[in-house]
């Protein structure tokens, strides 16, 4: 049982300060360790600066992050702040040496694209995400969701692939309809947080 009101109160340091989040923090990333193999990530957030200019956040993706890394006992990476400067979720991996884990790094895109969740397998060839996807094209019949798969290059997951060779980085974009928290809760109660939590734990099961 999803408590909506954690899930706001969750959401709270992300939208404040109009999403550009808490300036206060010394931190642009916070890393919350679980000990898991599995690390869920959420880069957008606060607003980020890419690509010389300012982006707005994936709104809900902080909070809906956070409440599956806590309840399911999953690490997860955060974004705590905007920066007006390039600052890249997979530099603060590698500077950490944190990449020996499966990242999940979860997005927001836009209502009507014709599917809800779209995943991002980088560079590589979805052949090498093989079973991941397998997992994924379950879970999406199980929880009724429309899935397609596509190959977003630039983000975490080509820039880890790049970095380290691995298969280990999968793109996961929400529409808005399964996030957000106060217009779609049941979307997100019933599908969202169990989707990223059971296949949080299908990759882990897989190698542990
Ligand atoms: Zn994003």
């Amino acid at each position: 049982m999803i408590l909506q009101q954690e899930l706001i109160s969750l959401n709270e340091i992300f939208i404040q300060n109009q999403s550009y989040g808490n300036e206060h923090n010394p931190d642009i990333f916070s890393y919350f360790d679980k000990g898991s193999y599995v690390c869920l990530t959420a880069p957008h957030s606060t607003k980020t600066f890419v690509a010389k200019h300012l982006k707005g956040s994936d709104l809900y993706t902080g909070a809906i992050t956070k409440y599956v890394a806590q309840h399911y006992n999953y690490s997860c990476i955060v974004r705590n702040k905007y920066m007006p400067e390039t600052a890249l979720i997979s530099d603060f991996i590698l500077q950490n040496r944190l990449e020996n884990h499966f990242f999940l790094d979860i997005h927001g895109m836009k209502n009507g694209n014709g599917f809800d969740l779209a995943v991002g397998t980088g560079y590589f060839k979805p052949e090498l995400y093989e079973k991941q996807l397998q997992f994924i094209d379950n879970l999406a019949l199980k929880y009724v969701i429309n899935n397609d798969n596509y190959t977003g290059k630039i983000g975490l997951t080509g820039r880890l692939e790049k970095a380290t060779r691995k298969a280990n980085v999968l793109q996961l974009e929400w529409s808005k309809n399964y996030r957000d928290i106060f217009n779609s809760f049941d979307n997100v109660n019933n599908v969202t947080v169990p989707f990223i939590a059971e296949l949080s734990s299908n990759i882990e099961n897989e190698i542990c």
